[in-house]
């Protein structure tokens, strides 16, 4: 249930109606304060209340709704239409998601396999324009046989690139006994597809304060996927970023999963959450990186993670989706244009353009 507070109320009002509704009904209360208007989220079993009860306890309440997706917390009417932001602190400044900021670039190799490829990954991926390193310590392999990822020693390594290069790091937590020691060098920590529903590692990353990136599951509906979201917001974390990875469908010949890029305007109904898309392990493939990159902005994305690798065909995971480090310089020259046509690109770059 929502509760639409008037313009210019004021702070004590906002906490007497807080208080008044705290002790007639058993419900939370969780005020957010958006661009135009302060709204107070109520929490529980609403479905009886009666609006009007709510209504009585002060003239600088405007309107009180139902809200009625089964995600409350997530959904879009919980921040009365307005998108929110997700803030993170990193070395090189604060760096926001959202709707009304410019696209934010992740880049980065898929697993951290040593010293020398993660640092000079960071820097070049930093002069490129990119914000966030990304790399795994703990990878989800489908074989045991594979590639496991260097576990606690690559998250000292990534704290190393994170030093030389200011860029904030990503970096997937698979099992909740790993996430203290990956919360203290990750800026935001990734959930991947395949733990989507994971749901006790969903309630451990909720009680914790780094902003989480949340992947879409291999075969999840976007209301799985934002139930899986209200996970995370319900244990106290309001720092939830959307990353669509390619889902399955009928054809997986040509591509490894299918990019689903309407997930970006019907997310943008649903919910008021950034959304990040990753074309790498969507297409899987190095050469249809860049076209689904310029798709991504043009339907609206906030932000695009792209894989890459300084050797992708020595790469000890995901090297035929990764972009060289020259590629991806290519990519982000190419897909400014695009930035700039939709109004979210922030900065020139410091690439080098080549004559
Ligand atoms: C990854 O980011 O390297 C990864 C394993 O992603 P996903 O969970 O989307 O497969
Ligand atoms: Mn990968």
């Amino acid at each position: 249930m929502l509760v639409v507070l008037k313009s210019g109320i004021p702070a004590i009002e906002i906490d007497h109606i807080t208080q008044e509704v705290r002790s007639s009904l058993n419900v939370t209360v969780e005020k957010s304060v958006g661009q135009h208007k302060i709204v107070l989220g109520l929490i529980g079993d609403t479905a009886t209340i009666d609006p009007f009860h709510i209504q009585k306890i002060s003239p600088w309440i405007e309107q009180v709704l139902h809200i009625e997706k089964a995600f409350k917390r997530a959904s879009r009417e919980f921040r009365y239409g307005e998108a929110s932001e997700v803030i993170v602190p990193t070395p090189n400044g604060d760096v926001y998601f959202g709707e009304n900021y410019p696209i934010i670039l992740v880049a980065g190799p898929c697993s951290v396999e040593n010293e020398a490829m993660i640092v000079e990954t960071a820097r070049r991926v930093k002069v490129a324009g990119a914000k966030f390193l990304r790399g795994g310590a703990f990878k989800p392999r489908t074989s045991p046989y594979a590639f496991q990822g260097h576990g606690e020693s690559a998250l000292e390594l990534l704290a190393t690139a994170r030093k030389a290069t200011g860029l904030g790091i990503i970096t997937e937590v698979m099992d909740t006994a790993d996430l203290p020691a990956i919360a203290k060098v990750a800026d935001v920590i990734q959930v991947g597809a395949r733990n989507m529903q994971n749901f006790s590692l969903l309630k451990k990353v909720g009680a914790q304060h780094k902003p989480v990136l949340l992947k879409r599951g291999l075969s999840a509906t976007i209301e799985e996927w934002l139930m899986s979201a209200e996970y995370i917001l319900a244990a106290g974390n309001p720092n939830v970023i959307l990353c669509e990875r390619g889902i399955r469908t009928c054809d997986s010949k040509y591509t490894r999963n299918v990019l689903d890029l309407s997930a970006i305007p019907v997310l943008r109904q649903l919910t008021h959450l950034p959304i990040m898309i990753d074309p790498s392990h969507a297409t899987g493939k190095s050469e249809y990186v860049a076209p689904m990159a310029k798709a991504a902005i043009a339907a609206g994305a906030d932000s695009l993670m792209i894989e890459v690798h300084p050797n992708p065909a020595k790469a000890l995971s995901d090297g035929p989706q990764s972009l060289t480090p020259d590629s991806f310089d290519d990519l982000v020259r190419e897909i400014s244009a695009f930035g700039k046509v939709a109004g979210r690109w922030e900065q020139p770059t410091q690439i080098p353009v080549i004559a």
